[in-house]
């Protein structure tokens, strides 16, 4: 016991000192969810295969590609399976946003997309359609 003392007492701390001090991100690290609105067809497919049923995608006007990407941080797993579901290559995963906690909810319901289609969407205003697989 006395040598496991001894050897405790002149080794250096195995914990880190985060946040004073920061490891830099795994490149492949799968953090937050990004989409970009351009490539994106909005065929909903990574919705329909998100396991977590953390994206919904509402369709604004599919001609004029005006879409409304919704996506819950607190719900997803980080499992990059919307990732390769997207055939468009509109969905990656950022490495540098992984600290999500908060004690507020807001910042866990993320919709991207354009301002006037934004306010429709969160008003529940979406008469040009809205095709968003809700799985119960
Ligand atoms: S990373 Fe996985 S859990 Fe998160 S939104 Fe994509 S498919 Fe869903
Ligand atoms: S799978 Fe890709 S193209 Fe289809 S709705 Fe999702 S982000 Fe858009």
């Amino acid at each position: 016991m006395f040598s496991d003392i001894s050897r405790a007492l002149f080794r250096k701390p195995a914990t880190e000192n985060y946040p004073a001090v920061r490891q830099l991100n795994p490149p492949r690290l799968r953090s937050f969810l990004k989409w970009n609105q351009q490539a994106c067809t909005g065929c909903s497919l990574c919705a329909m295969d998100c396991p977590a049923n953390a994206i919904k995608v509402t369709i604004i006007d599919r001609k004029e590609k005006r879409f409304v990407f919704s996506y819950r941080p607190d719900m997803c797993l980080f499992c990059g399976q919307c990732v390769e579901s997207c055939r468009q290559g509109s969905l990656s995963m950022v490495n540098d946003m992984w600290e999500l906690a908060s004690l507020d909810k807001k910042p866990f319901f993320v919709n991207f997309g354009d301002v006037d289609d934004l306010t429709k969407v969160l008003a529940g205003n979406t008469a040009g359609g809205s095709e968003s697989p809700e799985k119960a």
